[in-house]
């Protein structure tokens, strides 16, 4: 029992240090989910990036044989567009972002970026390559620049304050008694779930990807804060190649196209009124989902009277 025990307070504190040290959502992939078998070729050449254009040509994938998760994906986020992927839970959507970020290789088929397979490339260019919004945000312990200059490590303080007001967090920030300097994160101000999300988005503005991800929350969110963080994001995903994984329906009007996933496979494509006009399942849970936005109103206004 010992020999077993020593072995596992060892993982475990490792684990609580790579919890502790890397906060970073990109960082914790990296370590806790890429697929060790997935290594640089030994040519592997750094990803070129010319205009930022995305394929994903007949994907198949699965995690385990015996259940395939993508069976045949194919869609491509032209340079400067925005791709929605939406569908109902477990229909594969995140699973397309860890792929493009190639956590995973694909089974069949080849994901591309400007027509560079990314199983040629350097993995370390590619991420470099794509900006990430997750859905949740972990922020370091230590201040709003410090969290907000991770982006780019060497921009200046006039840098700082711009992506602060692009994201739509720099009001939010200046009424602070420290501002800039205010501590964050567990041992300092514990900022909202729509506040940590804009700071993430002003350290994503920093960093100007070719490319961006945004995985969109789960969870619903208040209007107001809904719109200020839409708001922002339509600064950061303006004229850059922008893939979507949304799990809400809300702020996928603008895309230039909406893919709908069903079971690992495209069941529906257009844009917002195409998919309305088409009447099937995207007008199924556009309409779910505005019975429920209605309901959840109409609730607050009653817990407001009260
Ligand atoms: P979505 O984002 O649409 O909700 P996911 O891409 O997360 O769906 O998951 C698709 C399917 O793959 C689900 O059935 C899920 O259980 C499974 N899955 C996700 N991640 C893993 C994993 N690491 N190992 C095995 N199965 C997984």
């Amino acid at each position: 029992l010992i020999q077993l025990a020593i072995p596992l307070n060892f993982i475990g504190s490792v684990y609580r240090e790579i919890r502790q040290g890397l906060t970073d959502i990109e960082e914790m992939f990296n370590i806790l989910e890429v697929d060790p078998e997935v290594t640089d070729k030994d040519d592997a050449q750094d990803l070129q990036i010319r205009q930022g254009a995305i394929a994903f040509k007949d994907v198949h994938f699965s995690y385990d044989p015996s259940r395939p998760i993508l069976k045949g994906v194919s869609f491509e986020v032209p340079a400067g567009k925005t791709v929605a992927i939406v569908g109902p839970t477990g229909a594969g959507k995140s699973t397309i972002s860890r792929l493009l970020f190639r956590f995973y290789d694909v089974n069949e088929g080849a994901i591309t970026i400007d027509g560079q397979d990314l199983r040629e490339v350097r993995q370390h260019s590619l991420r470099e390559a794509i900006g990430m919004v997750p859905q949740d945000t972990v922020l370091f312990n230590d201040t709003i620049a410090y969290n907000i200059r991770y982006g780019r490590t060497s921009a200046t303080d006039e840098e700082v304050n711009a992506a602060a007001e692009l994201a739509q967090v720099g009001d939010f920030i200046r009424q602070l008694p420290e501002g800039f300097d205010t501590q964050v994160g567990e041992r300092g101000l514990k900022l909202s779930g729509g506040e940590k999300q804009r700071v993430a988005i002003a350290r994503t503005i920093l960093k100007a990807p070719p490319i961006l991800v945004l995985d969109e929350a789960t969870s619903a969110l208040d209007t107001h804060t809904e719109r200020e963080i839409q708001a922002a994001l339509d600064v950061v995903s303006k004229n850059r190649t922008t893939l979507v994984i949304a799990h809400r329906l809300s702020t996928v009007i603008g895309a230039d196209e909406i893919i709908v996933l069903k079971r690992g496979e495209i069941a529906e494509r257009g844009t917002h009124d195409n998919l309305i006009a088409m009447n099937g399942l995207y007008a199924q849970m556009w309409e779910r989902q505005r019975e429920a936005t209605l309901a959840e109103e109409h609730l607050r206004e009653v817990r407001e009277s009260d």
